[in-house]
């Protein structure tokens, strides 16, 4: 069976063959640093003990201490928590970022469990990886089914066990406890400001019908800006089902029926708004399809349905490498989501420094910092696709894969 682990690999070696690279360096690439498991055992509210697999796994630190997000949700296993490490890896070196790439994972439905369950969940995540983590060794954020909330309890715990304050362990936290203002929508921001640089050349237009796959946080972020700048948004989904409106929806009434009916399913029925199912959403009539759910949505048995010429990753390894192919003999653009949905983790850059500054920067600050950096690395994946014609997604890899290689080369052999 082909993993996601493979899949993402296999990205890395295709951008390989156009540089010019000590194969060894390449070789050190196709395996993880340090994948670390534990068993998470809490106390639930009901008096009972429940116990819960969870990861951690240091992809590569070549570019600096590892950085990357925890995911609470059902389906998390080892070889989804190194893919997510690896691209982690690509993505802040896309990023020109200081820092290697990381992931965490709990296989737990986090819907199921109360806030308290949560909070206790969190800090025994932290108990059982403390000793991997820190910031100047690995710098954990949120991912799907994590928050600000679960990053607040985490820095608490591990303030607690290294005895001092140090909110530089872990970003995406509330600002009331350290957290970047700006760090909340930076995901979608960070994407959004590649499409208004690049509309010209993508041939995006005012007015652009939007398709939205997962209404969390990168795709409800997303909605909100592309409706404030012209956007036309016909379509979302979540994991409970998908809403139609070929004239449009009122984002207000959008965010609220997700808000009060916990699915944007809650919105059929008014303004011109029909319930799809969830698995027709990619399908739409639509310029562009936003792809802000989980990875492996967009495979060979949907790709070739897709009506959409811009494809915008928000999420992870959302399209499979057989889907790309068929992508790209329909002549559809990939915006990928190392480049595409690196804002999160820029803002987290962000979040550290001030940190480690004892300092607090504006909005106005971050999000002028996050433009200058997404148009500066979407330049330069532009300048390899225009020298090299190749897609998007490859000249994002190579991109990193040069930057991850210098690196390497500079800290010398002794250690290979
Ligand atoms: N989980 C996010 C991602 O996949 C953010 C990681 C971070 O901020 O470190 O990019």
């Amino acid at each position: 069976m082909v993993t996601l682990f493979d899949n993402t690999l296999k990205r890395l070696v295709e951008a390989a063959e156009h540089l010019d690279l000590d194969p060894g360096f390449l070789e050190k690439l196709k395996k993880a640093l340090e994948m670390t498991q534990a068993r998470l055992s809490i106390r639930m509210d009901d008096g009972s003990i429940k116990s819960f697999l969870a990861f951690r796994c240091r992809y590569d630190d070549s570019l600096g201490p590892t950085k990357g997000g925890i995911r609470f949700h059902q389906q998390v296993n080892a070889d989804e928590v190194m893919a997510l490490a690896l691209m982690m890896t690509s993505k802040c070196a896309v990023m020109d970022l200081p820092f290697g790439g990381a992931k965490g994972g709990v296989m737990v439905d986090p819907h199921s469990l109360s806030n308290m369950e949560h909070e206790r969940l969190s800090r025994a995540f932290i108990r059982a990886f403390a000793h991997v983590i820190g910031p100047d060794r690995d710098i954990p954020a949120p991912d799907v089914g994590t928050n600000e909330k679960t990053m607040a309890w985490m820095m608490d715990e591990y303030s607690t066990i290294v005895g001092k304050r140090t909110p530089a362990v872990i970003t995406g936290k509330p600002v009331a406890l350290g957290g970047s203002l700006g760090r909340d929508d930076a995901t979608a921001r960070g994407a959004y400001n590649i499409m208004q640089n690049k509309a010209h050349t993508l041939g995006l237009e005012r007015g652009a019908r939007v398709a939205i796959q997962g209404f969390g946080n990168a795709g409800m972020h997303m909605a909100q800006l592309l409706d404030a700048a012209g956007y036309k948004i016909v379509a979302v989904s979540d994991s409970k089902g998908a809403v139609h409106a070929p004239a449009g929806f009122d984002i207000g009434e959008l965010l609220a029926a997700k808000r009060c009916g916990g699915s944007v399913t809650s919105m059929a029925g008014s303004a011109g708004a029909s319930e799809i199912p969830g698995d027709a959403l990619v399908a739409v009539e639509c310029e562009v399809l936003a792809l802000a759910a989980l990875e492996n949505m967009v495979h060979k048995g949907n790709a070739g349905s897709i009506k959409a010429r811009l494809i915008v990753e928000l999420a992870n390894g959302p399209v499979t490498p057989e889907a790309d192919e068929i992508l790209k003999a329909m002549n559809v653009v990939i915006l990928p989501d190392i480049l595409a949905n690196a804002g999160g983790v820029t803002v987290s850059y962000f979040e550290w420094v001030q940190n480690r500054e004892g300092d607090r920067w504006t909005l106005d600050q971050v999000h002028a910092r996050l433009k200058t950096a997404m148009e500066r690395e979407a330049d330069a994946v532009w300048a390899y696709v225009r020298d090299k014609n190749i897609p998007l997604r490859t000249a994002a890899y190579v991109l990193a894969l040069s930057r991850i290689a210098a690196a390497m080369e500079a800290l010398g052999t002794e250690k290979f």
